[in-house]
Parts: C-alpha cells; structure tokens; sequence
C-alpha cells in the first residue's frame, strides 16, 4: 500500500519538522547545540554526562530529559531525510501508511497509530512522543 503527499502536504510536514527541531535544540545540553552549529546531527555521547558526580538526583533527572530530547531530534531529522528525498515515511512495522492526522499530530512519527497503541502498552510510557 502506498500514499502519496502532495508537494504542498511535504512542505507543511517539513514546516512543522523544522520547527520543532528547532524547538529541542535549544533545550538540550550545549554539547548537542555546539554539534548542530557545527552541522554535525548525529547523537551525542550520554557517557559524557557521567563526569557530573554532585546532584545525582537532578542530573539522573536531566540525563533522561537530554536523552529523549536526542532520540527525539534524531526521529525528527530522520522524517525530514525522507522529506528532503521526496519519500513519504512508512510505519516501520508492517509498511503501512502513517494516517495523515497521526503526522499532523507527530510529524517525526515513524509508526502508525495501531503500532504505537501497541508499543505503549508494551513499555508503559507516560507521554506519547514517538
Ligand atoms: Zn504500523
């Protein structure tokens, strides 16, 4: 099965992409925003944060924040390589079209909304952000 967005739908989802990457950068750790200005997007390295010993609880605290907000940029600049190529993104599971509605939801999804039901459960994640 395959969906077709239109050049107009594209560049609405790549709006939204942009924004919201745009958005995370400015929240996560420099080290992340040093990478990007130097044009590198690639995930940075958790192990760094280990040096930090004061403040274990806050620092657990924000290295799980740190870490999602990577793995959510990551998503994001995934979606947007597959907009750049003029590829429409699949569900990963069986191939399926992501709904339209879904994506306007979460742009940088990369499963339709049955698969992501499913994984939710599986893990008991709190907030849906993937
Ligand atoms: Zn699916």
């Amino acid at each position: 099965m395959k969906t077709t967005l239109t050049p107009e739908q594209l560049a609405h989802f790549r709006g939204l992409l942009i924004e919201r990457i745009a958005r995370i950068y400015n929240e996560v750790h420099s080290d992340v925003r040093r990478d990007v200005q130097g044009g590198q997007l690639n995930q940075p390295d958790p192990g760094d944060e280990a040096d930090e010993a004061m403040g274990i609880q806050l620092g657990d605290f924000k290295l799980t924040l740190d870490e999602r907000s990577a793995k959510l940029a990551q998503a994001m600049e995934g979606a947007l390589g597959l907009i750049k190529r003029g590829e429409n993104w699949m569900c990963d599971e069986y191939g399926r079209a992501i709904e339209l509605e879904r994506r306007e939801l979460v742009p940088w999804t990369t499963r339709c909304a049955d698969c992501q039901e499913a994984l939710e459960a599986e893990t008991q994640e709190r907030s849906p952000t993937l």
